[in-house]
């Protein structure tokens, strides 16, 4: 538990959630701000920062949480797509510094992730790159 954390503070019930199920690992509530309806967070009960910082067993639940809640909620709100996102520092986009998916509903049109800015790369570039992470592997 870090004491000032929104998220720790909804697993423990200090502050209301929507919560739509739990197991030993995670709890799994709905996006108080959602991108379309049925936008759903799942998160560690126990306060992890990043996902580097997630032991494995942890993440094989959240992960597994995850996927049944994807397709319970793609069902539900007869969704044409899903997007799982998970955000790790500002850059990324991360605001609660608390790790968590979102599994966000997504329909043809809706205005979400409506560009994809990727610049090609050349097969010199691409090796180059993949050298630097094998290194760290
Ligand atoms: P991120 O930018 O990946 O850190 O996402 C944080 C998410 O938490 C945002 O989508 C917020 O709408 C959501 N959020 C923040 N506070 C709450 C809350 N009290 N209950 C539900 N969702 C929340
Ligand atoms: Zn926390």
């Amino acid at each position: 538990m870090s004491s000032d954390c929104i998220f720790c503070k909804i697993v423990k019930g200090e502050i209301p959630s929507t919560k739509v199920m739990e197991t030993e690992k995670s709890y799994c509530f709905l996006d108080i701000n959602p991108i379309n309806p049925g936008h759903l967070l799942v998160i560690p009960k126990e306060h992890f920062t990043t996902i580097f910082d997630i032991p494995d067993d942890v993440l094989a639940d959240l992960i597994s949480t995850v996927k049944k809640l994807s397709e319970a909620v793609y069902k539900a709100v007869s969704a044409e797509g899903i997007n799982v996102v998970q955000n790790n520092y500002r850059a990324a986009g991360q605001l609660i510094d608390h790790a968590h998916f979102h599994i966000i509903p997504r329909f043809s049109n809706d205005g979400f992730l409506t560009s994809w800015p990727g610049k090609p790369a050349n097969a010199s570039d691409l090796n180059a790159v993949k050298d630097k992470i094998t290194s760290h592997l």
